[in-house]
């Protein structure tokens, strides 16, 4: 019997991949792009848990909302405690800041956070039960100017990963009050249109209507866009935040689109929010989002500190890359690959790979060698740079072909020079790729 992957899960595999977006240089290479970004941006990595007690995640992301009302992995655990598999980031994160303590060193706070998320959701492109978010989180004094470092941010990401035609959305959801006041304005304005709205949204109409304006069925939308705009509702502070906010963003040259409608499916937003989309993805076309939650960190108790962080989706990021033929580079390869053809060289060969392994080189011997055009194809199959190959003959005269891969040129040289002459072939090689 051959087991099955439960379905919306997915195998990141470096080689052999079901899909184009799978493999794990894919993975990986966005992963370095992280941490390196994070750094120049003085983010600190945090790493939470992947489960918390399920109280975490109603307590923040909203009861009403979709990912708490129908898409948590929720279970008990052996003593009956209600545990849940983390559908998002920022609950876990906030919940460690307070808990730890962490408001007490310093003023502003910035971590991010990388790994999976779980949701139960209707299995489509782009949406699935186990997926990737890379988030930041800025804790601290609130300022127009972490808004658009957040925003940067992400647009900086997406430079450096290559991507192009992406689009910023940009709105301010204002206060809890703001859109107290506001949740009226639009159920006045959308109750004589109950009848003529979608099963959704007539669902979502008593729980959560501000909802209804993230809806994508065409007769929703047509009556959506005459709705009021939030961006006439929200207060003057909050006004004044945003203007801010975008004026820093048009001084820094990034463009984006107003769009009022813009609401995101988390409850605790407050003030600015954003998402960014790519043309290249159908249907799932959000590539990442976030706000500001200016309460959140005191609701769990800690500090009045407001916050401001991005999620974004690992999958669709790399889909995206893989259409738009970014090129990826392989990030594991053997600089030196030895191919001993016969018993007698290979324990000398072993030993050798063995010693370039200790000097941090990279380095792969074929234990299997017996016709050398096999083991040349499986050396340029592996993309390793020089093969070194040792017969009889050559162990009889001290010495070892070495062979460049991709020049085809190839010399023999006396076996105790390998290891220096390897070294330095190394050197150039790396420091060329960057890769010292
Ligand atoms: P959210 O936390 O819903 O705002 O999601 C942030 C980002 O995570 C989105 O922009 C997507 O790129 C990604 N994302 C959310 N849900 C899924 C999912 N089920 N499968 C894949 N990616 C997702």
């Amino acid at each position: 019997m051959k087991y099955q992957i439960p379905k919306g899960l997915f195998d990141i595999l470096p080689y052999g991949a079901d899909q184009d977006w799978r493999f794990t240089n894919q993975w990986q290479y966005a992963e370095r792009i992280i941490h390196h970004l994070s750094r120049d941006y003085g983010y600190l990595e945090m790493r939470t848990p992947i489960f918390e007690k399920t109280e975490v995640f109603h307590h923040s992301v909203g009861e009403s909302t979709d990912i708490i009302a129908k898409e948590m992995y929720t279970f008990l655990d052996k003593a009956g405690r209600s545990m849940s598999l983390r559908p998002e980031g920022t609950a876990s994160l906030v919940r460690a800041f307070v808990e730890k303590n962490l408001s007490h060193q310093g003023a502003l706070h910035k971590f991010y956070y990388i790994g999976p998320m779980f949701r139960y959701e209707r299995m489509q492109k782009g949406r699935y039960r186990q997926f990737h978010q890379f988030g930041i989180e800025a804790i601290g004094p609130m300022s127009a100017e972490i808004d658009v470092e957040v925003i940067d941010f992400l647009n900086e990401f997406f430079n450096r990963l290559g991507l192009k035609e992406i689009t910023i959305q940009m709105n301010s959801v204002g206060t809890t009050e703001c859109r107290i006041k506001y949740k009226k304005k639009l159920l006045k304005y959308l109750s004589p249109h109950f009848n003529n709205l979608s099963k959704d949204s007539q669902l979502r109409f008593e729980k959560n209507p501000l909802r209804i304006l993230d809806s994508k069925d065409p007769h929703d939308i047509k009556i959506i866009e005459k709705a009021p705009s939030i961006l006439d509702t929200v207060s003057k502070e909050a006004k004044e935040h945003f203007d801010k906010v975008c004026k820093l963003l048009t001084n820094l040259k990034i463009q984006y689109k107003i769009n009022d409608k813009l609401i995101r499916g988390l409850d605790y937003y407050t003030n600015t929010v954003f998402e960014f989309t790519s043309s290249h993805l159908g249907a799932q076309n959000a590539i990442g989002g976030g706000g500001r939650y200016d309460s959140l960190v005191k609701s769990f108790g800690g500090p009045d500190l407001p916050g401001v962080g991005f999620a974004a989706g690992l999958e669709r990021i790399i889909q995206t890359m893989v259409a738009q033929k970014v090129n990826f580079p392989s990030l594991s390869f053997p600089f030196i690959y030895f191919i001993p053809l016969s018993s007698a060289v290979r324990e000398y060969c072993f030993e050798k790979t063995t010693e370039l392994r200790h000097l941090f080189i990279p380095s792969e011997i074929d234990l299997d060698a017996k016709k050398i055009q096999k083991s040349l194809q499986k050396a340029i199959r592996a993309e390793a740079k020089y093969c070194a190959i040792l017969g009889d003959e050559e162990w009889q005269n001290k010495q070892i072909q070495l062979k460049n891969l991709a020049t085809r040129e190839q010399k023999n040289i006396a076996l105790d020079k390998i290891i220096p002459i390897l070294k330095g072939y190394w050197q150039d090689f790396s420091q060329n790729n960057k890769l010292l």
